[in-house]
């Protein structure tokens, strides 16, 4: 582990059941940096999203987030476990924004942006309140805080659900495929805005089919199958160069 690193992923192993959906993945972000991670369907890019938030525990191998160790490692042999308490603290270092925005549909853009600061921060209502307008302002959104999701477009729902993944102050945004559900006229303000956060030095993994943003915003660009990491480096090399056949086949589909 090391401080080096915003996120250090090492030899991460998951199955379900007889299958292996990730094995031994490893990742390294550094602050300030933005991994774009692409892979075909079923290669394992959620489940390793969902086992650094800590939605999901590893089998084997060793995952931090900001320096900490994230709930469990293999040390000596020993299952290392934290308590529950303490992963919902480690959490909020974590934001983390879905392809299905996930939004709670009973409570407004606003209320949706205070609920895990209150809940989970215990910071207070008022506090929580103004700085959560100042991220719909930062997504575009100030005048929209009254409103329900389902009176908001997809575009603009996954722009409230980014604000409420900052509204922790988390120390890395995790996004999977946050454009994937939207009708493609709605995808580039959403990219805008992760964009926007590349530049002012938001630490990011981001999982996407989007090579031109992939290309515009990545740090690094990590290609994965069968719940490997095949090849990973600066997104001209992987896009352009990349060695192995599967990631050649992979870009050949999707660009
Ligand atoms: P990706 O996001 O790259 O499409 P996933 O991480 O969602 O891939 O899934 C990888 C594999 O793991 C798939 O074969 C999927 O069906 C399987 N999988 C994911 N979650 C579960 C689960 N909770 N139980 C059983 N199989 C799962
Ligand atoms: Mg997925």
């Amino acid at each position: 582990m090391s401080d080096d690193f915003k996120v250090d992923v090492r030899g991460v192993h998951k199955a379900f059941g007889t299958l292996t959906v990730l094995d031994g993945v490893d990742l390294q972000v550094r602050p300030g940096e933005v991994t774009v991670v692409l892979g075909p369907s079923g290669s394992g890019k959620s489940t390793l999203l969902r086992l650094i938030n800590h939605l999901d525990r590893a089998d084997r191998g060793f995952i931090s987030v900001g320096g900490e160790l994230m709930g469990y490692r293999r040390a000596g042999g020993k299952l290392h476990e934290l308590r529950e308490r303490e992963i919902l603290k480690q959490r909020t270092k974590i934001g983390f924004v879905f392809q299905n925005f996930n939004l709670f549909a009973h409570l407004t853009a606003l209320e949706n942006i205070v609920e895990a600061p209150v809940s989970a921060q215990r910071r207070s209502r008022s506090e929580a309140t103004r700085h959560a307008r100042e991220l719909l302002a930062q997504v575009g959104l100030e005048d929209k805080a009254d409103t329900y999701p389902r009176q908001l477009s997809g575009g603009q729902q996954q722009r409230v659900a980014i604000a409420r993944a900052l509204a922790v102050r988390p120390e890395v945004l995790l996004f999977d495929e946050p454009t994937s559900a939207l009708d493609p006229e709605l995808v580039g303000e959403v990219l805008d805005v992760i964009k926007k956060l590349a530049h002012d030095g938001t630490t990011m993994i981001v999982v996407t089919h989007e090579i031109g943003f992939a290309r515009e915003v990545a740090d690094t660009v990590m290609f994965m199958d069968a719940g490997r990491v095949v090849e990973q480096g600066a997104p001209a090399r992987i896009l352009d160069s990349p060695t192995h056949p599967r990631t050649k086949a992979f870009l050949e589909k999707v660009l």
